[in-house]
């Protein structure tokens, strides 16, 4: 029995996934396209040609579907979908937070040598990635306990995202900007597989990303692009776009390599459709390396539309066409799937860490009354506020995302005062 879902609700992954298991099947995909908000399905729909069109149709497609915490963070989102539970249980409550000492700490840091990352041949790194931030267990986890004999691997371009998926006895790989390899940490293999270092030495991403110009998919003037504002940056010159410029038919990718040297980065090739084929790619070499007719659990996460979304915003040509390759690139894997190990035998799921809103921008030309929050100016707001009205002096040490870092000096003033200054805050918000 063929079984694709299309889009589901978080907490029914664990009963789906489960459920099935008395029949288990070959191989279990899900598919996390980052930044993939349920609007840009609403919107694009009918634009559908392949593997989006034949999910939405042929799929289980679960609509009401919400990740209900208030951080919409890539780690965060990531470790709701493995575990199932909200930030607030599963522990990765951002990308990154400060420690109690107003240290920035990133969700997946680790300080012990056992954690170290694999840096280029056998060299490591001098920083290490675990997964032991993330305070429950999840899909993988269980997987890997009950069938310690099948394999489970988690890919992506952010070690945050492929952490979130692998948790703590999973295998997760992510692509290291630094070095322009795939790697992964100690925490998680003694030392690098033959089959990652292979891929790294032979598929020359470099070159590729040399010849690669980023072509429309469709036709310039054709209904697929036939939207409003999907021109805005270019028509207003949106300043938060970088020097008005945008990756489609354009040779910034090839100017930009000629200037890096042994400290890639790859600021602009992760923000393109190539991105996406890169990850694509090395998930069927990682298939054709380890599938040997066993079960195998594989995550895998599409980065790119969330760097790209970022920059241009949801309503962009750059987002609109990303999503269109997208539909084709997605199609080419589950070919490659079908044939390789039948499609019969293939539990194939696909959702998003967290969506995107529009630009405030856009929002307020539609006539809503969006604007900016100036984290610095409100910060200040805040403190003076409680300066006159408690005399404490800078109560408020950060305010990152959505979410306010008190002073410590907060922990030596009584319940009741504490309280009522978490109340005034939330007031001035
Ligand atoms: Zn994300």
């Amino acid at each position: 029995m063929k079984i694709k879902i299309g889009y589901f609700y978080l907490f029914t992954l664990n009963f789906i996934l489960f459920s099935s298991l008395f029949s288990i099947p070959k191989m279990t995909i899900v598919l996390v396209i980052d930044q993939f908000a349920y609007s840009y399905i609403e919107k694009l729909n009918k634009n559908f040609n392949y593997a989006l069109k034949d999910l939405l149709e042929n799929g289980v497609n679960i609509t009401n579907a919400h990740h209900p915490h208030g951080t919409p963070s890539t780690a965060t989102g990531h470790t709701a979908l493995s575990t199932g539970v909200f930030a607030k249980d599963h522990g990765i409550i951002n990308n990154s937070w400060f420690t109690l000492s107003g240290k920035k700490i990133k969700c997946d840091d680790d300080n012990s040598k056992k954690t170290l990352v694999f840096g280029k041949g056998n060299n490591l790194q001098s920083y290490g990635k675990s997964a032991k931030n993330v305070l429950r267990t999840n899909i993988t986890n269980k997987f890997v306990q009950k069938y310690p004999n099948y394999k489970t691997y988690s890919i992506s371009l952010k070690s945050r995202a492929a952490i979130g998926m692998s948790g703590k006895k999973g295998k997760p790989i992510w692509f290291d900007k630094n070095t322009g390899e795939f790697t992964s940490s100690k925490a998680f293999f003694d030392q690098k597989p033959d089959w990652i270092a292979n891929f790294n030495k032979n598929y020359n991403i470099n070159n590729r990303i040399k010849n690669y110009t980023w072509s429309l998919f469709y036709p310039a003037e054709s209904k697929y692009y036939n939207f409003d504002f999907i021109n805005f940056h270019k028509e207003t010159n949106y300043k938060h776009v970088q020097d008005n410029k945008t990756l489609i038919n354009d040779k910034t990718l090839k100017n930009y390599y000629k200037s890096i040297s042994d400290a890639p980065n790859y600021p602009d090739f992760i923000k393109t459709p190539l991105a996406n084929k890169m990850i694509l790619d090395f998930s069927q070499n990682c298939i054709d390396n380890n599938f040997k007719n066993k079960p195998i659990l594989l995550w895998i996460s599409l980065s790119p539309l969330d760097h790209l979304g970022h920059i241009y915003g949801p309503d962009s040509i750059e987002t609109t066409d990303m999503i269109y390759h997208l539909d084709k690139q997605i199609q080419e894997f589950m070919q490659f799937l079908n044939k390789k190990i039948g499609e019969e035998n293939i539990l194939f799921v696909l959702t998003a860490d967290h969506g995107i809103k529009r630009n405030v921008e856009i929002s307020q030309r539609m006539g809503f009354d969006a604007h900016r929050i100036d984290i610095h100016k409100l910060t200040k707001e805040i403190n003076s506020f409680i300066k006159n009205k408690y005399n404490i002096k800078n109560i408020l040490y950060k305010i990152k995302t959505s979410q306010c870092y008190l002073d410590k000096k907060i922990k030596n003033l009584s319940e009741k005062t504490k309280i009522q200054i978490i109340k005034d805050i939330k007031k001035l918000f």
